[in-house]
């Protein structure tokens, strides 16, 4: 294997502001978790001989800022190219069509989509600049890595100009049924899908987003499969699942480190002889947190005995919060916990805690460590890697994880407590189950997906990704189809033309006849018939009919 370029929306950091001084942070996210453990772990990377590793993507800097950034970016993990977009065109495609559109629709909320074809085309144009920019980039044996919905016209732009490149995509979000999918506009749809079956793998969380896939593959492109191949411009493309897994051994060998522990030992102190809830999530309403909180709130009202012996910690991170759906739902959030607190709370209890920031691993870490109870119940989730970094954090094997039925990562723990996040007597009877749980039964449930998790972790998910993609590319190798072309003919017809002796030798069917359902359909013809006749009539020939059917 050669170079690895991994190529996403964002490049893994964002800017902070400290007084005058500007510098870089990680930034929140299942994929940035994902990837950048595997580019920070030489170990892993050498296993897949990768050489060198780039990630592209967009800096939320301008060109001076990165100026100013560039000299302190000094790890030595990967190499970035960032990228640059004007904010207008990029507020169109990314609050625009991405998350305005394709991002409401694939998490099931057609009715928050909008479809507005400025938003499309800046969708477009930014796909275009990163192909553009990639392009002087790319080298024979790279591996072209590219992720999420944000750039599914890219692998298409890319294989136009490099038709032997080798390249994966991987969604990180829900592919939806068909009945969703369709209510794309169908210019856009047809885009969509012929952008990604320029890879040559496309990798989806689970069985039936894979499925999805192909369901609609097939209804707008009329295209056919076999199992999860697809044949498109004579090239094979495969659809597979690849649930993304988690740094298991970071979460687990959290647990020894001594600053983590403190931080730990600090939160518990701070609820001592209380349970501790607590969900960590972005503030997006794919999330489910105001059907989470009237599930607490009915926990509460059902289970009044545990008034002033359990705390609900709900950690909210900012997200996209220039969209007006995202800012509404912050709002109604910030109520709803003010009426819970305030119908609930004592002068020595309050039953939610409310931060709305983003935690940074250690404190991430120390919080799954506390914690009785996991709550996560999103109403839509492509995976969710919180759950799976609270049951890794679990070393103990005490802790219980309710987690929503909707997310990616259910079908995977199916020990979990596993809801209906939109059901609220449904949730609240979890949290009860959840804190009366005996301790033998929280240590077998977690056991189990424990070691789920352990022998799937992101390393395995990279590698198994790979291994899939030279798999497909040596496929597509031995399938490979030379095309006539007007060159090649001329010479064929030079060497005819010259030749005093002739051996032509013609395969019957698909060649001289084309395919039938049924062999005994495929007759010649007249025409093939004179054919074959004029050729056999000149004495420099000698013809000869290939086929595996009796003469
Ligand atoms: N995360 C973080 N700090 C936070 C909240 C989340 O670093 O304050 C990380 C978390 O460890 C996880 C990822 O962000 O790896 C969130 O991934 P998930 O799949 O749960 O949700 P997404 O944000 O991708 O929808």
């Amino acid at each position: 294997m050669g170079r690895l370029l991994v190529i996403s929306n964002r490049l893994p950091f964002s800017v902070t502001q400290d007084g005058e001084k500007i510098s870089l942070r990680q930034s929140s996210g299942g994929l940035v978790s994902a990837i950048k453990s595997y580019f920070e772990n030489d170990k892993e990377s050498a296993k897949s001989n990768i050489t060198q590793k780039i990630w592209v993507g967009l800096g939320d800097f301008t060109r001076e800022e990165w100026k100013e950034l560039e000299p302190d970016y000094e790890r030595k993990d990967f190499e970035v190219v960032p990228l640059f977009v004007d904010p207008d065109t990029y507020s169109d495609y990314y609050n625009g069509f991405s998350n305005s559109t394709l991002w409401p629709l694939f998490h099931y909320f057609p009715s928050l989509a909008e479809y507005n074809a400025e938003h499309f085309e800046a969708y477009k144009k930014v796909n275009e600049l990163f192909a553009e920019t990639l392009i002087p980039v790319i080298q024979p044996d790279d591996i072209i890595w590219i992720h999420d919905y944000q750039l599914m016209l890219l692998p298409q732009l890319i294989r136009k100009a490099f038709p032997d490149a080798l390249i994966g995509f991987f969604l990180h979000i829900p592919f939806p049924s068909y009945e969703i999918f369709r209510l794309i506009p169908t210019e856009w749809k047809r885009s969509l899908l012929t952008g990604l079956l320029g890879a040559d793998l496309i990798g989806f969380h689970t069985h039936d987003y894979v499925q999805y896939f192909i369901q609609s593959v097939k209804m707008v492109l009329g295209l056919d499969n076999t199992y999860n191949t697809i044949h498109y411009q004579h090239r094979l493309v495969k659809a597979d699942l690849f649930p993304i897994g988690i740094d298991y051994a970071k979460f687990r060998d959290a647990t020894n480190d001594k600053e983590i522990i403190s931080i730990r030992d600090e939160i518990r102190n701070n609820f001592s002889n209380k349970k501790i809830i607590f969900s960590v999530d972005r503030l997006d309403y794919s999330k489910g947190l105001m059907d989470r909180l009237q599930g607490f709130e009915c926990f509460l009202e059902r289970f009044p005995e545990w008034k002033e012996r359990v705390v609900f910690i709900v950690n909210v991170v900012p997200s996209r919060d220039s969209i007006q759906t995202y800012n509404d739902r912050k709002r109604l959030i910030e109520e709803k916990i003010s009426i819970i607190n305030g119908l609930n709370a004592t002068l020595s209890w309050q039953p939610v805690i409310y931060r709305y920031n983003h935690l940074e691993f250690k404190e991430l870490s120390a919080l799954y460590q506390a914690a009785d109870v996991a709550l996560i119940t999103p109403l839509r989730d492509g995976m969710n890697l919180v759950a799976k970094e609270y049951v890794a954090s679990c070393t103990s094997q005490r802790g219980v994880l309710i987690l929503s039925e909707l997310a990616g990562a259910a079908s995977e723990l199916s020990e979990a407590i596993l809801v209906n996040p939109t059901d609220v007597m449904e949730v609240s009877s979890a949290i009860q189950k959840a804190l009366t749980m005996p301790l033998t039964e929280q240590r077998y449930r977690m056991i189990l997906m424990q070691k789920r998790l352990m022998d799937y972790d992101v390393f395995h998910w990279v590698n198994d990704f790979f291994e899939q993609l030279n798999l497909i590319k040596a496929e597509q190798r031995k399938m490979k189809v030379k095309v006539l072309d007007s060159e090649t003919e001329e010479i064929l017809r030079k060497h005819y033309t010259q030749a005093k002796k002739r051996c032509i030798l013609l395969d019957y069917d698909g060649t001289l006849s084309p395919f039938t359902r049924l062999p005994a359909d495929a007759i010649p013809g007249a025409d093939l018939k004179t054919l074959l006749l004029e050729l056999a009539s000149d004495p420099k020939n000698n013809v000869v009919v290939i086929s595996g059917r009796d003469a």
